[in-house]
C-alpha cells in the first residue's frame, strides 16, 4: 500500500472531518482539537507500528488499548477471520449453536480447568462484567438467599463504562458523575503500596489492606453477592500491583464466607502476566483458590474482534438449570453474543498464546527485557514510581521527590505532554493523569524495547524540562 501525500486533493481532509463528525471516548473535545501537532490519523498498520496519513511510523506500546496482544497484523489472526467469513459471518447463540463459538468454548474451558466448565460470550468486558454481576446475583437468589445483593470492590477499581461495571469501579474522576445512578457497592481502599491509604510502608506493614477486605467480608457477608477484583494488578485505574499473599487472602476471606469471587482478567487475562489467565499465578497449589467467575476481553481475539468472555464454575452453572416454568433461566445476551468472527479470531490467537514456547519466550525474555529497560529510570529526577507486573507498567512523573513525592498540578497535564514528546520520535503512548504508561503487544523484540527506553527518556526530559546536555 502507497501512502498519499497530505497535500493530494483526493485525500478527504481527514483533521476537519475529525473535529465535525467524530467524539472520540475519554476525550476533552474541545482541547482535542486544539492539539498542537494534531494527533495522529491511522490509515495502516505493521508489526507493532502503526502508519498514519502523511506515512509516520510510530511504535505502538500501548498496543490499541492493550488489546492488540500480538501486536497489529497479526498474520494467522487475519487469515482465520477471512477463512470465517467465507463460511459465515453471523448467527446467533439464542435458542441454535455455531461451530466457533462451541470450539472457542471447549479450547478456553479445557485451558481454564475444572470447576471452570462453563463460558458466556459478549462482546466487551464491561458486557463481561455486567454479565458476570447478573449471574452472581441471580445465583444467590437461586441458592435461596436474594438478600444477598451487594457486591464488594476496591477503590480505584475499573470493571467497565456500563453503570453496573461504573457501579463496582472506583475510580472518582470516570465514576462521580453518575453516582445517583448506581446501585449500591461496599468500598476498600486499594492496596497502593506507592500512595499507602494506611501511611504504611510495604517493609514493615501487616497487609493491613488485605485485613480490610477480610474486615468488610466478615462484617457484610450476610448481604454481599460477591467480590469483584482485578487480580494481581488494578489496571486503568491506575496500574496498582498488589503485594505478595494479598490476592491469596482476600479470596480465602471470601470463600470462608460463601461469597462468590470474580476476577476481572479483561486487561491481565491473555497472557499480559506471562499466564493464560492471571489466575494460575495464585500461590495455589491445590486449586483451593480458583475464581468462580473469570472475565476475559480486550486481548482475548489478540485485539482483532471485539469479543468477551465470562467463564463459570459448575456449581453456580447448575444452580441455574431447571424447566423454564422454574425461573432459572439466565435472560441476558446480547445480538452478537458469541460472534462467530470473533470466535475464529480467538482461537487463532490461543493457539499462539497458549503455546508453551510463546509462554516461555514472553516469561523469560520479553518480561525482563521490559523491566531492565525501565529500571534505570527510577533514578530520574521526575520518576516518582514505576510500578507493575508482566508486560503491564508505569512510570508516575511527580514535580519534586522526596518524603512524600509531590505531584505536579493537573492542569499542567504533564503526563499529556510526555506523550506529545513521544509522539513526535515515532512512539504512541498513553497517560493516565501524570502516569505514563508501557503496556507493549507480548510481541515487542529488544529492538523495540531499547527504542521505548531512549524514548521515554527523552520524552520524560523534554516534558519536566531538563536538559539533555
Ligand atoms: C478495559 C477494561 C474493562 C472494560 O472493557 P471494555 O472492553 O473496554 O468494555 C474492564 N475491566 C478492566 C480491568 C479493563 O482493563
Amino acid at each position: 500500500m502507497t501512502h498519499q501525500p497530505v497535500s493530494d486533493s483526493s485525500v478527504p481532509d481527514w483533521r476537519r472531518i475529525d473535529r465535525d463528525a467524530l467524539w472520540h471516548p475519554f476525550t476533552q473535545m474541545a482541547e482535542y482539537e486544539r492539539e498542537d501537532p494534531p494527533p495522529p490519523i491511522i490509515v495502516s498498520a505493521e508489526g507493532n507500528w502503526l502508519i498514519a496519513q502523511d506515512g509516520t511510523r510510530y511504535l505502538d506500546v500501548n498496543c490499541g488499548y492493550w488489546a492488540l496482544a500480538l501486536g497489529c497484523r497479526p498474520e494467522s489472526v487475519e487469515r482465520a477471520v477471512k477463512a470465517q467469513i467465507d463460511r459465515f459471518s453471523h448467527s446467533t447463540l439464542l435458542g441454535i449453536s455455531h461451530e466457533p463459538a462451541l470450539r472457542l468454548a471447549e479450547r478456553l474451558t479445557k485451558l481454564a480447568g475444572a470447576p471452570l466448565n462453563h463460558v458466556f460470550f459478549n462482546d466487551s468486558g464491561s458486557e463481561a462484567v455486567e454479565a458476570a454481576l447478573k449471574m452472581a446475583y441471580q445465583y444467590q437468589v437461586h441458592s435461596g438467599h436474594p438478600e444477598r445483593c451487594e457486591f464488594l470492590g476496591l477503590g480505584e477499581a475499573y470493571h467497565g463504562d456500563t453503570l453496573g461495571a461504573v457501579a463496582v469501579g472506583g475510580v472518582e474522576l470516570f465514576h462521580t458523575t453518575f453516582k445517583p445512578l448506581l446501585f449500591k457497592v461496599q468500598r476498600v481502599p486499594p492496596p497502593h503500596c506507592y500512595r499507602c491509604p494506611w501511611n504504611l510502608k510495604p517493609e514493615s506493614c501487616a497487609l493491613e489492606c488485605a485485613q480490610a477486605v477480610e474486615q468488610a467480608i466478615a462484617e457484610r457477608a450476610p448481604t454481599l453477592a460477591a467480590l469483584i477484583i482485578e487480580p494481581f494488578v488494578l489496571g486503568p485505574g491506575g496500574i496498582i500491583p498488589q503485594p505478595k499473599n494479598y490476592l491469596e487472602r482476600v479470596v480465602r476471606a471470601a470463600r470462608k464466607q460463601g461469597v462468590t469471587v470474580i476476577f476481572d482478567e479483561v486487561a491481565v487475562g491473555m497472557c499480559r502476566l506471562g499466564s493464560v489467565f492471571a489466575f494460575e499465578q495464585l500461590d495455589d497449589p491445590k486449586r483451593e483458590r480458583v475464581p468462580d467467575i473469570v472475565c476475559l476481553a480486550k486481548g482475548l481475539t489478540a485485539g482483532l474482534l471485539p469479543l468477551s468472555a465470562v467463564l463459570v464454575n459448575a456449581e453456580i452453572y447448575r444452580a441455574f438449570l431447571g424447566t423454564y416454568a422454574d425461573r432459572r433461566t439466565f435472560y441476558h445476551g446480547h445480538t452478537f453474543t458469541g460472534s462467530a468472527l470473533g470466535c475464529a479470531a480467538a482461537l487463532a490467537a490461543l493457539d499462539i498464546l497458549a503455546d508453551e514456547e510463546f509462554l516461555r519466550q514472553l516469561r523469560e525474555n520479553t518480561i525482563p527485557a521490559l523491566w531492565r529497560m525501565l529500571e534505570p529510570l527510577r533514578a530520574h529526577a521526575h520518576v516518582g514510581n514505576i510500578r507493575g507486573r508482566g508486560l503491564m507498567a508505569a512510570l508516575e512523573i511527580v514535580k519534586t521527590r522526596g518524603a512524600p513525592d509531590e505531584p505536579y498540578p493537573g492542569e499542567q497535564r504533564l503526563g499529556h505532554r510526555v506523550v506529545l514528546a513521544a509522539r513526535k520520535r515515532g512512539v504512541n503512548m498513553r497517560a493516565i493523569g501524570d502516569l505514563i504508561l508501557a503496556v507493549p503487544p507480548l510481541t515487542i523484540t529488544q529492538s523495540e524495547i531499547d527504542l521505548f527506553g531512549r524514548v521515554l527518556r527523552e520524552s520524560l526530559d523534554e516534558a519536566t524540562g531538563i536538559s539533555p546536555f
